[in-house]
């Protein structure tokens, strides 16, 4: 899940949103995009697969100027990173634009719904199925977009941090949150919107943290107001945050690999949410799900890693082994690599790595990708995001040998 952060006051808000996205780029992302609403109330959406660089760069010469604005920086679930699938997406008739932490279980469904009355889509996320509902909502019980959003998050399964701006209203900004963190940053006449308080925290220590399907209206001049998504309203007490940037970067903890260890049960949560099916009876990991019937025929897995990943490799032995009664070889890939392994057509080689750069993996994924006239499923999963190659990005690269 990655990074939101949002503005609306009295300053510039592009660059205090790209400065927010900078501040978020160690959650590791794909893609990243902005949306603005300008003095004529236009409201304008740049977006850019790859770094945030690459989205200031992609808007250097356009028009960037309104002092409220919604940025992300995506880690694809549903549809692979691209510019079409980036954050913000524009309702149908573009007058609304949202950003999305999470995944939404039910879009399927919902599309399909839209679908029928008429909708298209141009990406192939998740989340631009509840930027369109909350749209069809709207115009169906011709209500405002606050009420239009209450209504549409009631319907909706799955893990939500959102942020919405509508053209033609360019003094409000609506966020909503249920399992993906949500931050509001309350300054002197301006509010500032993260999904941590890495992006907020240089402007203003004062901070309302989101609970679960609360939605919060922060409009300019006034003061926010929260209510839950069945129309409660919530007075919250305004936290001071009392962490510099360096200390709020490591979540209080005085090191990183401190900080990462105690995250594993989010990092665990984060993974499987989304993927495990409402009844829990389920898995489906993108990527894999399409090669089923390899897995299943499989007459051998070789895990390669290295190091900590190498012992990951040795758990995933006896699980593999224990529950789908296929052989497994765990190896070092730097053995693995320097020599002629045998490979046969019905091997899967499963790469694991930490950092998703370790250099004798990758050596050894491009070694069973070359090696012949074999399927090689090659997986690469990391404990830091920011580092991890999509699971279906190895396949498709294993798959064009
Ligand atoms: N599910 C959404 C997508 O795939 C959001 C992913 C994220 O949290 O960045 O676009």
């Amino acid at each position: 899940m990655c990074g939101i952060v949002g503005y609306i006051g009295f300053r510039e808000a592009y660059p205090i949103l790209i400065k927010g996205l900078h501040r978020l780029e160690y959650r590791g992302y794909d893609s990243a995009g902005i949306a603005l609403i300008n003095e004529q109330n236009e409201l304008t959406v740049y977006k850019a697969k790859g770094r945030v660089a690459d989205l200031e760069e992609s808007a250097k010469d356009k028009s960037t100027t309104g002092t409220i604005g919604i940025a992300h920086t995506r880690w694809a679930t549903h549809g692979e990173p691209s510019n079409a699938n980036a954050h913000p997406h524009y309702s149908q008739s573009e007058t609304l634009a949202l950003i999305h932490n999470g995944i939404i279980e039910n879009y399927a469904v919902l599309k399909a719904e839209l679908e029928q009355k008429g909708y298209t889509f141009q990406s192939s996320t998740d989340t631009e199925v509840l930027v369109q509902f909350i749209e069809y909502i709207k115009s169906l019980n011709k209500c405002d977009l606050f009420s239009a959003i209450q209504i549409a998050l009631k319907q909706v399964v799955g893990a939500y941090a959102i942020a919405i701006i509508e053209k033609g209203n360019p003094n409000q900004i609506i966020a909503a949150r249920k399992s993906s963190p949500l931050v509001i940053g309350i300054g002197e006449g301006e509010f500032f919107l993260g999904s941590d308080a890495s992006p907020i925290i240089e402007y203003t220590n004062k901070v309302i943290y989101l609970n679960d399907e609360e939605i919060a209206l922060i409009k300019r001049g006034e003061d926010v107001k929260i209510f839950t998504i069945s129309n409660v309203e919530i007075t919250h007490e305004i936290k001071e945050l009392e962490m510099n940037l360096s200390e709020l970067e490591r979540g209080g903890f005085p090191h990183y690999m401190l900080k990462e260890i105690y995250e594993q049960p989010d990092t665990l949560r984060n993974c499987m949410s989304g993927r495990v099916n409402v009844e829990g009876t389920n898995i489906t990991l993108s990527g894999i799900i399409d090669h089923k019937d390899k897995f299943i025929h499989a007459n051998r897995i070789i895990i390669i890693a290295c190091g900590t990943s190498w012992h990951a490799g040795l758990i995933g032995e006896y699980l593999f082994e224990e529950f789908c009664r296929i052989p497994v070889e765990v190896e070092y890939a730097s053995e693995f690599r320097y020599r002629n392994p045998v490979i046969h057509k019905d091997d899967i080689v499963i790469a694991i790595s930490q950092s998703g750069e370790t250099a004798d993996s990758l050596a050894a994924i491009e070694l069973a990708r070359k090696a012949g006239h074999l399927y090689t499923g090659c997986v690469m999963l990391s404990a830091r995001p920011s580092h991890a190659i999509p699971i279906r990005d190895l396949i498709r690269i294993a798959d064009t040998r």
